[in-house]
């Protein structure tokens, strides 16, 4: 049986493949996006920085981002370096505001408009890839195989494809153990803010959701947290109330913490180089931030669309935007390096404790 032939098949139907999706409409390049379904779990990252909000206007998704129910973010508490609680006010930001997303229906508006793109969209994972020189061969799980010119790696932190092309470095082993809590009751308005916390074996961060809920994770190396956290809703329950501010927060509005937590890899990664003959990374595949930097979806939509666009170029016979796109991500991993020393060095309550002398070590 002969084989479907694309220019593009972009690896992943998340918030970087969606964007390239979308970047490729109207451009005249035949192209498959993989998107194998999703599990129906509420997922971490809601906070979406003022940057998106030009990304949005270039996607042509700015007018539906406003239609919601996504919040505008405009006050973030932080307790670091100090037992004192700071308010950072973003009301007057030149971005306008950044914004706690409704993630699932964030994820919707991205997956609608790239399956309106015209681009075709497999609901199927990649099993594996080969190329040839000129040509991928893409065996897909449970599928047919495909071939393409050009593979965009948008598959998050797996790379699956990229991996195998580049060097993957890797800065910490943070992990992140979080929960998304009901209100007990609704008598009590939460406040709608967002709260980072520094504590001894790592740091918080808790954010009202649009729906009321409050997402709230931990942040820690994987043996700076509790054994088994996963497992033990008791020793979850310890750590939220060895902390100040959030667990105030959470009995002043009735969350109920009585939940068992879920962990998920948030290491600071990427890989060396982004991009090479026929192929290119884009999102947490070419560069997972920390997500104290709240940068993750905003650079994957960046990304997304840049990589898009650089390997429709490439396509065309001309590298340099493929180039001078390796080259923004090669700074920007250098410059988050930076930002993300500072900003641990601002802490500086407990030298001697592991999490916190890793990161000043550096
Ligand atoms: C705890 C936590 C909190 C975070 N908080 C924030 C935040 O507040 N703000 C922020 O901006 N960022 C945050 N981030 C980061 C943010 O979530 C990511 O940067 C962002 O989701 C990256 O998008 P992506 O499209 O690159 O990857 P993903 O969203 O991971 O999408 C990858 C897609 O690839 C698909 N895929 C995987 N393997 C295959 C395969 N073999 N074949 C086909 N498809 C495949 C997956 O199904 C998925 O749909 C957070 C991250 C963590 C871990």
């Amino acid at each position: 049986m002969s084989r479907a032939i694309y220019d593009i098949a972009i690896v992943g139907g998340g918030i970087a493949g969606c964007a390239a999706a979308i970047a490729l409409a109207g451009g005249g390049r035949s192209a498959v996006m993989l998107a194998p379904p999703q599990d129906e779990r509420d997922r971490f990252g809601e906070f979406l920085s003022p940057a998106a909000n030009e990304l949005l206007h270039k996607l042509g998704l700015a007018e539906a981002f406003r239609a919601g129910p996504h919040r505008p973010a405009n006050a973030t508490y932080t307790a670091w370096g100090s037992g004192s609680l700071v308010e950072r006010n973003a009301l007057m930001h030149v971005e306008g505001p950044g914004h706690v997303l409704d993630r699932p229906a964030f994820e919707r508006l991205l997956r609608d408009a790239a399956e309106r793109s015209g681009i075709a969209v497999l609901p199927k994972a990649l099993d594996g890839a080969v190329h040839d020189g000129t040509m991928w061969s893409m065996q897909l799980v449970d599928g047919p195989e495909i071939a393409a010119r050009f593979v965009l790696d948008c598959s998050g932190r797996t790379a699956v494809v990229a991996r195998r092309y580049a060097v993957h470095r890797r800065e910490d082993r943070l992990v992140a153990a979080g929960a998304f809590l009901r209100q007990r009751t609704d008598e009590v308005e939460p406040t709608p803010a967002t709260l980072i916390e520094a504590v001894p074996e790592g740091w918080w961060y808790a954010s009202l959701l649009p729906d009321r809920r409050l997402a709230l994770v931990l942040f820690g190396d994987s043996d700076t947290l509790p054994r088994g956290l996963a497992h033990d809703t008791t020793a979850w329950r310890e750590c939220v109330e060895a902390t100040q501010y959030v667990r105030q927060w959470l009995d002043s509005a009735g969350f109920d913490s009585d939940v068992q937590p879920r962990l998920a890899g948030a290491a600071t990664t990427w890989l060396d180089p982004v991009a090479g003959p026929g192929w290119a990374a884009a999102g947490d595949a070419a560069a997972a931030f920390n997500p104290l930097s709240s940068h993750g979806l905003t650079t994957a939509l960046w990304g997304g669309r840049r990589a898009a666009l650089a390997a429709v170029a490439a396509l065309d016979g001309d590298a340099e935007p493929l180039e001078s796109y390796a080259a923004t991500v090669r700074r920007a991993v250098q410059d988050f390096l930076g930002q993300r020393q500072a900003t641990y060095a601002r802490e500086g309550r407990w030298p001697a404790l592991p999490f916190w002398r890793r990161r000043h070590s550096r």
